[in-house]
């Protein structure tokens, strides 16, 4: 059975990267059909906005989509186009993996973490006022429902990937009402799950920890402003963002993206590394049930990076976005990469 996805190809490099992880994914072979919709900063002058309500309705009758990087223009009036889709979606969690890839410049070899963030509230509600013209009030929203979702989030994501533990990062020592809450909430949520581990870190610690050993982590689950911050710092330690895929996920609809931006400097100029694109596009495909497919597509990425042949000039290589994709879909073909799969 096939899979009606809306794609969203986006600005600056997202038309190319959607060409090139399509043409990857398509390799695949699950019978992906897309539904290709516009938004973004290319759509503003047709539409008047750069998010379209004819885009909403797909994503909400297809459920899923993948979407490339959507320039925010400054000055314009409009507010960030991916914030506003994950309220209208209700994508309520935000997924990072960040797992260390042979071929990639990185401290670490070993990494693989999963950082899921809270994706609503928080700092993130945008209340705030000056108190005068001297001092600025922002106000930090944590609700138990909200805490309790995306802490149930982590753990039902750690069952079903046989991860082993869950870690709640927090400060709650000095936010003892709103940071205590979420710590709370996650407490509670974990006596839920007695196969899985569960401790809590201070997020100052949990960031030197994190550079200085970040083996000792597994699932990390964080309020939104933390999980902002943690998650590039996670990006970071395994190479960056050309290699970091993303996910929001909600009840009702799902969005795979990759963590970078629309990189006007390389748009046009092939130049653009596809591989966050395309691992976004991986977690669509378990996100879509289609594990098996999605651990041979994972495999070719691996392999053509650890190789280093056929690979963008940001990983150290000479060729463009599209000869990298094809060399990716055809190691999935040739099943070349198939012994990599476990790794
Ligand atoms: P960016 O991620 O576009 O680029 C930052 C730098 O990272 C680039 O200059 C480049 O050196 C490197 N880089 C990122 N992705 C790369 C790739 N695939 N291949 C090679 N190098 C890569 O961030 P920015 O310059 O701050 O933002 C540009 C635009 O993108 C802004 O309009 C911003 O609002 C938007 N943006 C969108 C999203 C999204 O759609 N989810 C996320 C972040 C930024």
């Amino acid at each position: 059975m096939g899979h009606r996805v809306t794609l969203i190809p986006g600005d600056g490099v997202g038309p190319e990267l959607a060409e090139a992880t399509t043409r990857v994914l398509e390799a695949g072979d699950v019978g992906l059909e897309w539904e290709r919709v516009e938004a973004g900063a290319a759509v503003i002058d047709r539409y008047g906005t750069p998010l379209p309500e004819s885009v909403i309705e797909s994503i909400r009758a297809n459920r899923v989509a993948l979407k490339g990087p959507l320039t925010t223009p400054i000055g314009s009036g409009f507010r960030s186009v991916n914030v506003a889709l994950r309220r209208a979606l209700d994508l309520y969690a935000n997924l990072r993996p960040a797992r260390s890839m042979v071929g990639v410049p990185a401290k670490w070899l070993d990494v693989d973490l999963v950082i899921v963030r809270e994706n609503t509230e928080d700092l993130y509600t945008g209340i705030e006022h000056m108190v005068g013209n001297d001092a600025a009030e922002a106000t930090k929203i944590i609700t138990r429902s909200a805490s309790e979702r995306i802490a149930r989030f982590a753990f039902d994501y750690a069952v079903a990937h046989g991860r082993r533990k869950v870690t709640a990062v927090h400060k709650a020592n000095i936010l003892k009402l709103t940071d205590g809450l979420f710590l709370e909430s996650c407490r509670r949520v974990a006596e839920g799950y007695p196969g899985i581990e569960f401790d809590e870190r201070i997020v100052d610690n949990l960031c030197m920890q994190l550079v200085q050993k970040p083996q000792a982590y597994d699932v990390l689950v964080l309020p939104n402003l933390y999980g902002d911050i943690v998650s590039d710092l996670a990006a970071g330690l395994v190479g960056g963002l050309g290699v970091a895929p993303g996910a929001n996920i909600g009840a009702d609809a799902a969005v795979f993206e990759p963590v970078h931006g629309s990189v006007p400097k390389y748009a046009g100029l092939d130049r653009a590394d596809p591989t966050a694109m395309i691992l976004s596009g991986v977690l669509m495909l378990r996100h879509l049930g289609e594990a098996e497919a999605a651990d041979r597509v994972e495999a070719a990425v691996r392999h053509v990076i650890a190789e280093g042949r056929a690979v963008t000039p940001d990983l150290g290589g000479t060729v463009g976005t599209q000869a990298m994709a094809d060399a990716i879909a055809e190691a999935i073909v040739s099943r070349d990469a198939a012994p990599v799969a476990a790794s």
